[in-house]
């Protein structure tokens, strides 16, 4: 039979520690931590910013909990077990809304407010800026799904006004009058009108002549003030004996006061001469009425 391989003996292995014992074997006590420790610890202390315990217990030779007493003997700020932090700590700085000094939590290292009342109290560019990107967002979202209803040959309300040269309240008022079917529909949280391709063209071949012809020569250009008015004066005009005629809501005295103001101040305006006259005569006359006045200077 073989005899066992021989192995040091236990003095031999106190004496590899380095520390000193006595001559039953015992370890001193001692204030001062053994060589190899020492050793050991300074290698901890190197090792520890990246690594954890378990780690530089694996890396160096020994157990987790022995690497963990060094990093507690060696003062090192102690972390939690877990994984190791992704960024670097988050420095001091001051609050941008009342300067106050503070650090920020490791979860939110980009924090800037000390607190979340202190944000809430404070708009800040960056709210400013989000707001501006969601709109941006918004915006070309919508214009996204227009583009694709534009592919189909469906326009909104706004695109119908600008290729028929009309406004777009005047569409609303085909499409308020029945001379226009669309289909409501949101857009990316804003409300359209969506005209069909069939809608446009029957509307292009049967209403649109008819009202160019009620609206007199010239429309859609050059249609507004003056001539328009004009326009539905003559356009009442049948109706005009059937009606009883044309009474004026107003008196002589004042439409004659209304001339002479405008004479004297011209740069009154419509709304202040018909305040003004209304005041004097004391007998109402709206604005107009003080209009109807001033385009028959001859009367
Ligand atoms: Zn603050």
């Amino acid at each position: 039979m073989m005899p066992p391989a021989s192995r040091p003996t236990l003095a031999a292995q106190r004496d590899a520690t380095g520390r000193a014992h006595d001559a039953a074997g015992r370890f001193m006590r001692t204030s001062d931590p053994a060589p190899h420790i020492t050793a050991r610890r300074t290698e901890v202390a190197r090792l520890y910013p990246e690594k954890t315990c378990a780690e530089i217990g694996a890396e160096l030779g020994w157990a987790a909990p022995t690497i963990w007493q060094d990093v507690k003997a060696l003062g090192l700020d102690r972390r939690r077990p877990g994984a190791r932090r992704k960024y670097p700590e988050p420095e001091e700085r001051a609050c941008v809304g009342c300067g106050s000094l503070f650090t920020p939590p490791s979860w939110a290292p980009d924090q800037r407010f000390h607190s979340i009342p202190c944000a809430r109290a404070t708009p800040t560019e960056r709210v400013r800026h989000r707001a501006r990107e969601l709109r941006t967002e918004w915006r070309r979202r919508a214009e996204a799904e227009i583009a694709k209803l534009n592919a189909a040959g469906f326009l909104t309300a706004h695109q119908f006004a600008a290729e028929r040269k009309v406004t777009e309240s005047t569409v609303s008022q085909w499409i308020a009058r029945g001379l226009l079917k669309a289909e409501r529909r949101v857009i990316a949280r804003e409300p359209h009108r969506i005209i069909a391709p069939e809608e446009r063209e029957r509307f292009n071949a049967e209403e649109w002549p008819r009202i160019c012809k009620r609206m007199g020569p010239g429309f859609p250009e050059n249609w507004g003030g003056e001539r328009r008015r004009t326009w539905s004066r003559r356009l009442r005009a049948p109706l005009v004996g059937q009606l009883g005629g044309h009474r004026p809501g107003y008196t002589d005295a004042q439409a004659q006061l209304v001339r002479q103001l405008k004479t004297k101040f011209p740069t009154l305006g419509r709304a202040t001469l018909a305040h003004m006259v209304t005041e004097i005569t004391k007998r109402p006359i709206t604005e107009k009425q003080v209009r109807s006045i001033l385009s028959n200077p001859h009367k």
